[in-house]
């Protein structure tokens, strides 16, 4: 049965998705005394996207719209609000902790920070033989053959098997943080600002090596970034955050080509420019993003828009289609398919 869009959702694709998030909210409540009732931190709402199996979905926003949270959200390491997360066809929000740990394995997260990540007193062999353990993988035997063999994926060597993680670089720290979610052979890995905390020629490094990967394993990506140069080199499709909502998702070529919300226009003019002659001007937005404890009505975006009318401080936009592959949530435009 089809369901009506509302409010910010995006709906993505005909075919089949690996995972498909749904109406995700993440409300964090804030206690305000006795007498009075709690007031909620509106972290995410009521977010929909879909991932392709071997896609790489870039979520891009400023820091604080709420796109860390949703990653955490999809692998319950905070519990959601509401919403649905369907992964093979299957709502892992449904599931009691022993059922979901048989789903968890598949599902892995790669965070920002490569050193707090990782256990300080423990070996890089035994950090990646650990999650195998857990998880009942192999024999000790194996799983030690196992390590060499992700450390050389990850383009390290057994040279590394009986290091600690301070004797490290970031960028060879992070090698190991992905090797660690390899290990159990997932199918999505949430990558979490994977590449911020690194040097610039490093994090080029890791993106040819998450591609490589990505291919190698058959693995999907949720890619979760404020960097819209980097979502942009990696994303199949990117998916655009700001207070909580999802205001844009188009192919990577489309949202850079002919970017639809005045939000996506922003940041794209914010770029550095590769080409001198490019004459397009910087657009600059007026004013603080609002607090996700108390958002604008309307369109979330209205406060700080060069474009809001009356409507958009009133009705909630809804997803308009640009083209298969391409839907906004603003009053500007009309379904075009
Ligand atoms: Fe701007 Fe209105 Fe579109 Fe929101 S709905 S982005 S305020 S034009």
């Amino acid at each position: 049965m089809s369901r009506a869009v509302t409010g910010n959702e995006i709906q993505q694709t005909a075919a089949e998705p690996l995972l498909r998030a749904t109406d995700i909210r993440q409300h964090f409540p804030i206690r305000r005394g006795f007498f009075k009732p709690n007031a909620y931190v509106k972290a995410v709402n009521k977010v929909s996207f879909d991932i392709m199996a071997g896609e790489t979905f870039g979520l891009v926003g400023e820091s604080g719209c709420g796109k860390s949270t949703l990653g955490r959200t999809l692998l319950r390491l905070i519990e959601p609000t509401d919403g649905a997360c369907y992964f093979r066809g299957e709502n892992i929000f449904e599931k009691t902790p022993d059922e979901f740990g048989k789903y968890r394995r598949e599902l892995q997260m790669v965070f920002q920070d490569p050193y707090s990540s990782l256990n300080p007193k423990m070996r890089v062999g035994s950090i990646l033989e650990e999650a195998m353990s857990i998880h009942g993988v192999g024999h000790r035997n194996e799983r030690s053959d196992r390590v060499i063999e992700l450390l050389e994926t990850v383009g390290l060597s057994s040279e590394h098997f009986f290091r600690f993680p301070h004797e490290l670089s970031g960028g060879q720290r992070q090698r190991i943080n992905l090797a660690r979610a390899l290990s159990l052979t997932p199918k999505v890995v949430i990558c979490d600002e994977t590449v911020s905390a690194l040097d610039v020629s490093i994090q080029a490094q890791v993106l040819n090596l998450m591609k490589r990967i990505r291919k190698e394993f058959d693995l999907s990506y949720l890619f979760i970034s404020h960097d819209l140069g980097v979502v942009k080199y990696i994303s199949d499709r990117i998916g655009v955050m700001y207070l909580g909502n999802l205001v844009e998702v188009a192919t990577a070529k489309e949202l850079f080509d002919a970017p639809k919300h005045p939000y996506t226009q922003a940041l794209i003019s914010a770029l550095p420019k590769t080409n001198p002659r490019d004459e397009k001007q910087r657009i600059k937005l007026s004013g603080e993003v609002p607090s996700p404890l108390n958002p604008p009505s309307g369109c979330c975006f209205h406060t700080r828009c060069p474009h809001a009318t009356d409507i958009c401080r009133m009705v909630v936009p809804t997803s308009r289609t640009i083209s298969n592959n391409h839907k906004v949530a603003c009053h500007l435009y009309e379904d075009g398919v």
